[in-house]
């Protein structure tokens, strides 16, 4: 059904787009001006979409055909991403992003992945990088884990420390020199995406995991039904946010490279399949784009995201429900099982 999902044909090279370029970040190939690729540096070859509006900016994204991974080119300026992330889509002061009962979904969530890890490495010391709230962390140390965690955000930073005790690290986790071979597990849950070099990242996990240490990547998946049905209405293509889009070959592919042997996939995600479905479905039903996860984040977002109240919008969601919601959770089990490429893939790696 996905086999073949770029529509390369339809675009155009990116000659008129040079200027925009950020020459810090991208390398540019002389000849012919398009971005080589941040991995290999080779010409990026497969244009998935191009001039997409957002804020006044405009983004291309494309696909290295060698490394299978596709990048927004330029991206966000230092300045355009600190304005993005402030202004209330990722976390609200407190660190809370919903009501009260998908945040308990979240936790459990939480406790399953404990029980995966636990198959794999009994106990030991978990490092979280962009650890959020520490509700992960949290968990991992309630089951005898030792903890350690790095976040970007320094509302929610504090927010983990306060709240759990946490040992947080703020921003970059090479900046800290953290100690060769002390962990036992590296998490890196929907934040590999974001980053502007992930493959440093992956290295400096390398280093600090131990021989036979686990990293786990969880990023959402750009060769999943979702991405083929939704493409720019996709929930999780989260534009200009997500930096980087992995495939599961090409996430597996920068993994050993970087000297790691894959264990285990997992491409069900009762936290983000059946919500990635569900907003994806309603967003190619011409409803005001992503207004379901709008309504459903915590009362001090909503005011800022809702005006004008969406009457008509809303309506719409309570007819489709009935019909969208089975149906999300019908594909996203079928997904992994029918077409092996589930909306958001985690991968279990060992350091070799
Ligand atoms: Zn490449």
């Amino acid at each position: 059904m996905v086999s073949k999902i770029m529509p390369v044909a339809e675009l155009t090279p990116l000659e008129t787009q040079s200027q925009i370029l950020d020459p810090q970040i991208w390398s540019i190939d002389e000849k012919n001006t398009r971005p080589n690729c941040i991995f290999c540096k080779q010409e990026l070859t497969i244009y998935i979409f191009k001039n997409i509006r957002i804020n006044k900016n405009s983004y291309n994204l494309s696909e290295c055909g060698k490394c299978k991974i596709g990048m927004l080119h330029p991206f966000p300026s230092e300045e355009e991403l600190a304005k993005l992330y402030s202004c209330g889509n990722y976390r609200t002061d407190a660190g809370k992003r919903f009501g009260f009962a998908i945040e308990f979904l979240i936790y459990l969530g939480r406790l399953r992945k404990r029980r995966r890890i636990n198959q794999f490495i009994k106990t030991g010391k978990i490092l979280d990088i962009g650890c959020g709230r520490g509700l992960f962390l949290d968990v991992m140390r309630r089951g005898g884990w030792d903890t350690l965690g790095t976040e970007f955000n320094e509302e929610t930073a504090s927010y983990a420390i306060k709240t759990y005790g946490l040992k947080i690290f703020p921003g970059d986790i090479a900046r800290h020199k953290l100690p060769t071979g002390d962990i036992d597990v590296i998490n890196i849950n929907q934040v590999l995406e974001h980053l502007k070099n992930p493959n440093k990242v992956i290295q400096e996990s390398y280093r600090l995991l131990k021989k036979g240490g686990m990293l786990i990547i969880s990023v959402p998946n750009l060769r999943s039904p979702q991405f083929a049905i939704g493409k720019k209405k996709w929930f999780l293509l989260d534009l200009p946010f997500h930096l980087f889009h992995f495939t599961e070959e090409g996430l597996c592919k920068l993994l050993s490279k970087n000297e790691f042997k894959v264990k285990y996939i997992k491409r069900f995600s009762l936290e983000i399949s059946p919500f990635g479905w569900l907003q994806t479905l309603l967003n190619i039903s011409g409803i005001r784009f992503n207004l379901l996860y709008d309504l459903l984040k915590s009362p001090e977002l909503k005011d800022s995201a809702m005006e004008p109240i969406q009457v008509k919008g809303i309506i719409a969601i309570f007819l489709l429900l009935p019909i969208y919601f089975p149906l999300a959770l019908v594909l996203s089990v079928l997904e992994p099982l029918i077409w092996k490429r589930g909306g958001s893939i985690e991968i279990y790696a060992e350091k070799k």
